[in-house]
């Protein structure tokens, strides 16, 4: 049976070094007798050196990544960069970047570069509204028919498809979690475009998740009945006791 995996995305929270560590630290210590899952946590950038060396229990994820190496790029953190600071996950496309003028091609680059690393690229794909009258939202098509254009075939079983639809993530008004029937059926529609780009055998080799309002209370029934691969977490990942609770949940399933 492959290990589900639970990526905690922080967001830029929060707000000082020792309060990372602090949460790190103790989800570490809360998990450690969850042998079925695999942990990832994604703190923002800043706190990535500082939780380098608590390990032992999750691995490390980042939020971005540039798609040069090094050299005159002001303001950015490379893919070079993020993998001396042992990340080994890096989430791209997430919509709060996309809302930041992130488009498709900047994003295929990054995914790319970061694939082409050895690192792992999870791709944020989602509709911004609710659409009851469409199957499969375009937007879904286009995210992953431009994210993945050109991207080796044989670099895709490092990539993991976060399914997200943007008006359930918790910070969205009026947001609410999707429902795992819903989240089944997408899993399915995205398989298949996967398969379709790509092939049987790639297309099932591709870890589908879903992220959107996951708490503690739901976790373990997106995994069961949703049957996806695993879950991205936000706010919920910044509380310890929920987000060990939700790992727990989730390695009984
Ligand atoms: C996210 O934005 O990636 C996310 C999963 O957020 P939340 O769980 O807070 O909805």
């Amino acid at each position: 049976m492959t290990k589900k995996i639970i990526i905690a995305n922080w967001k830029a929270n929060p707000d000082s070094a020792g309060r990372a560590v602090k949460i790190a630290r103790e989800i570490s210590a809360g998990i450690s007798g969850a042998r079925n899952v695999e942990v990832v946590i994604a703190p923002s950038t800043i706190h990535i050196s500082n939780l380098k060396f608590l390990t032992s229990n999750f691995q490390l994820g980042a939020q971005d990544s540039f798609w040069e190496d090094t050299g005159p790029y002001t303001g950015e953190i490379s893919w070079h960069q993020l993998k001396h600071c042992g990340v080994q996950y890096v989430i791209l496309g997430h919509s709060e970047r996309r809302a930041l003028c992130e488009t498709n091609e900047k994003i295929n680059k990054k995914i790319k570069a970061v694939l082409e690393s050895g690192m792992k690229a999870v791709l944020c794909v989602g509709e911004l509204e609710k659409q009851r009258d469409v199957a499969f939202p375009r937007i879904i098509h286009e995210e992953l028919k431009e994210g993945l254009k050109g991207v080796k075939k044989i670099l895709l079983k490092n990539l993991i498809v976060v399914y997200e639809p943007v008006w359930a993530i918790s910070s969205n008004k009026n947001s609410k979690p999707d429902s795992p029937k819903n989240v089944f059926e997408m899993s399915v529609l995205i398989r298949r475009e996967l398969l379709k780009m790509f092939g049987k055998k790639i297309a099932f080799s591709i870890r589908i998740i879903y992220g959107g309002s996951v708490d503690e209370k739901n976790a373990a029934d997106f995994v069961r009945l949703g049957r996806v691969d695993g879950l991205l977490v936000g706010a919920a990942s910044l509380n310890s006791k929920k987000f060990i609770e939700i790992i727990k949940k989730v390695s009984r399933v």
